[in-house]
């Protein structure tokens, strides 16, 4: 269907019927073109498409059928007009940083956001003179503290992993536009599903399609989406660098994104029913979910998620070890740090993926020893809570 055609048309229709231009085969299913290079009938064709004055593939690191039409439907489904996809959820935000900053720019990045994202701004980005500052994710009063005249990137994470804090995106985004800065929001956990930033006012959305878009941990991949004005730049950078997603992976996101929708309502649901069967339980301390209630900001996450998504933190009486007999008395679920999968997973945020930290700053973020962090797949519930009432019960 022509851009045009999508007007209007819901979410479950666009994440189905986007971006497919079928080609003189007339075939059903979307293809996949596992292809480097393209041809050209003339000298003369060849020479206007390397000048780009003729559209048209010329190379797989520039363009790919198969990955444009994931770009177009995910562009789609976040109400962007244009996305570029990357080989990882990394090399989107890398990609991003090279695309819309340069050395003496600043950038303000939520502190609780994923780990390696850290890392790139703190080991590598630093080393070409862009500067994070790290804020509280809800701290809106924070983050306009540390903006300076060089502040150039808002970069937030929400809901927040595991604790789910969110930040109020319409307004993070008034604050960065006053300011002269772009708001990138990592989109992550809850997908265009479940929230659709640039609607809120963000500029840029950004993407590990490892996660919910695939939805079945089989592929890496990532994806930046936005205005056209920024994503050119973008799209500079990926067809120059190379961090450019492979056509087969393209194939299996395009797939994934068909049952986005009906995934992650059942995610939000099944994580939903054990939230509220979990703050039950007498040797739970607490749980952190958005969809609870009890949540510091329920009535935000109502009014700006469609859903609460998979992801929640659980503290458990009784520190690490019971934390651990908990973790270790399962048999359905994954013990493991990935997520976005239809299969649940559980782990020691303190041991793993917070494990490097040290005690303070641990303590800083929220991460107790007692804490467990499932991210809760699409098993049948009833069989997620005998799992954990297991190691709950013994203690
Ligand atoms: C996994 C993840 C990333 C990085 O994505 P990769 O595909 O693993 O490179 C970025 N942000 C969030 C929130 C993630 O969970």
């Amino acid at each position: 269907m022509s851009f045009d055609e999508l007007e209007g048309l819901g979410l479950e229709t666009l994440a189905i019927r986007a971006g497919h231009a079928r080609t003189h085969e007339q075939e059903h299913g979307e293809p996949i073109f596992p292809t480097s290079s393209f041809v050209y009938e003339s000298a003369a064709e060849a020479a206007r498409k390397f000048k780009g004055e003729e559209p048209g593939n010329v190379y797989s690191r520039f363009t790919n059928p198969t990955v444009r039409n994931f770009e177009k439907r995910l562009a789609a489904m976040e109400g962007g007009e244009r996305c570029v996809a990357t080989s990882s959820g990394m090399a989107a935000i890398l990609s991003t940083v090279l695309a819309l900053l340069e050395a003496g720019d600043e950038v303000i990045v939520s502190r609780s956001v994923f780990g390696s994202t850290i890392a790139l701004f703190d080991k590598y980005l630093s080393k070409f003179g862009i500067q994070p500052r790290y804020v509280e994710l809800n701290d809106i009063a924070g983050w306009e503290a540390a903006m300076s005249s060089k502040t150039k990137l808002l970069f937030a994470e929400t809901p927040s992993n595991p604790l789910n804090e969110l930040v109020d995106i319409a307004a993070l985004a008034e604050l960065a536009h006053r300011h002269g800065a772009l708001l990138a929001i990592d989109n992550c956990f809850l997908t265009p599903a479940l929230q659709r930033p640039l609607e809120l006012g963000a500029d840029l959305v950004i993407h590990s399609a490892t996660k919910y878009i695939d939805g079945q941990g089989r592929a890496i991949g990532g994806a930046v989406v936005g205005r056209d004005q920024e994503l050119e730049q973008l799209f500079g950078v990926v067809r120059t660098c190379g961090p450019c997603m492979s056509p087969f992976n393209a194939w299996v996101f395009l797939k994934g994104l068909e049952t986005l929708s009906l995934r992650m309502n059942a995610h939000s649901r099944n994580a939903l029913g054990l939230a509220q069967w979990l703050e039950a339980q007498p040797a739970v301390e607490r749980v952190y979910y958005s969809g609870l209630e009890s949540h510091p900001q329920h009535a935000l996450a109502q009014r700006q998620q469609r859903g609460f998504g998979a992801v929640m933190g659980v503290e458990i009486k009784g520190g690490q070890p019971a934390a651990w007999q908990v973790i270790d008395s399962t048999r359905v679920m994954s013990i493991t740090g990935n997520l976005g999968d239809v299969k649940t997973t559980i782990t020691h945020p303190g041991t793993t993926t917070h494990g490097r930290l040290s005690d303070e700053q641990r303590a800083s973020a929220g991460i107790r020893d007692g804490l467990i962090r499932l991210a809760v797949g699409l098993e049948s519930l009833e069989d997620l809570k005998a799992d954990l009432a297991r190691g709950l019960d013994s203690l």
